[in-house]
């Protein structure tokens, strides 16, 4: 364990699936029975940002209810109890890692309980419904607010930041993730090119798979835990 001194996690959907929460090309491309491009598209949301805001808000009570899993608790475990610095890069739009007690956390598609006012760039947190009579709390603008979820044909949230953490790390590992996206699924890349050990947690070898040195098959419930514990012995010995 002492081996390493900076840690990168990178997680997606497939490490909230234990917890409940259908990822998101689990059922040929749909999310939630919804075309990707009907919600999760700007040119969608210009299009009907109605649409988009019922779409959002009805996720938001399934997700506020949901509840980690021993592989986000796992995390939290490796945070505190390794001497390694541990950072969380999150694609996911769930706070479970938080309600887990990471720290550390940068969720670079947004949340789903913060949504921003495209005229002066407010940040308003709230698990209540948006929708496009919702008044800016800053500005007082009223229809401006979008929910704050990195859509495609968006940039990527704590980008330059990223960058540092995946240049700086010595072990990263990649759970649930399809890694069919870029730049997200070229982090490995940058990571190993920068000596990274390179780790993958998925029930499937996924086609991402040039750039690891290991992959863990299974559910991340179980193998991520296991992976967390050897690595805390190794420091013990
Ligand atoms: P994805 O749905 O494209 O891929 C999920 C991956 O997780 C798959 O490779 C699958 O094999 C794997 N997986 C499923 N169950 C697993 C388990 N129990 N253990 C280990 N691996 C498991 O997800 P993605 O790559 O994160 O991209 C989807 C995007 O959609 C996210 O970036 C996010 O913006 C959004 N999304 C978020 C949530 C959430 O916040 N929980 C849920 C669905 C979609």
């Amino acid at each position: 364990m002492n081996k390493y001194q900076n840690i990168v996690v990178l997680t997606g959907a497939g490490i909230s699936a234990e917890s409940g929460l259908a990822t998101f090309r689990s059922s040929n491309g749909l999310w939630n029975n919804h075309r990707v491009e009907d919600v999760a598209t700007i040119e969608a949301f210009q299009r009907n940002p109605a649409y988009v805001h019922d779409f959002y808000n009805e996720l938001k009570p399934e997700i506020l209810k949901s509840q980690p899993n021993s592989a986000h608790l796992s995390l939290t475990r490796l945070q505190h109890e390794s001497s390694a610095k541990v950072s969380i890069i999150t694609q996911n739009v769930d706070t479970l890692h938080e309600k887990a007690g990471s720290e550390n956390i940068y969720h670079i598609h947004g949340q789903i309980n913060q949504s921003v006012c495209l005229n002066c760039g407010y940040i308003l947190e709230s698990w209540n419904d948006i929708n496009t009579e919702t008044i800016c709390p800053q500005c007082q603008t009223c229809g401006m607010m979008k929910p704050n979820i990195v859509f495609f044909g968006e940039a990527l949230l704590y980008m330059d930041k990223v960058e540092k953490l995946l240049r700086n790390c010595d072990l990263f590992l990649s759970v649930g993730t399809s890694g069919v996206v870029f730049p997200t699924a070229s982090f490995v890349q940058t990571a190993k090119y920068y000596g990274a050990d390179t780790y993958e947690f998925n029930l499937e070898i996924t086609s991402n798979n040039l750039f690891f040195d290991h992959h863990i098959v299974g559910k991340a419930g179980e193998t991520l835990p296991n992976f967390v514990d050897n690595l805390l012995k190794k420091r013990e010995n």
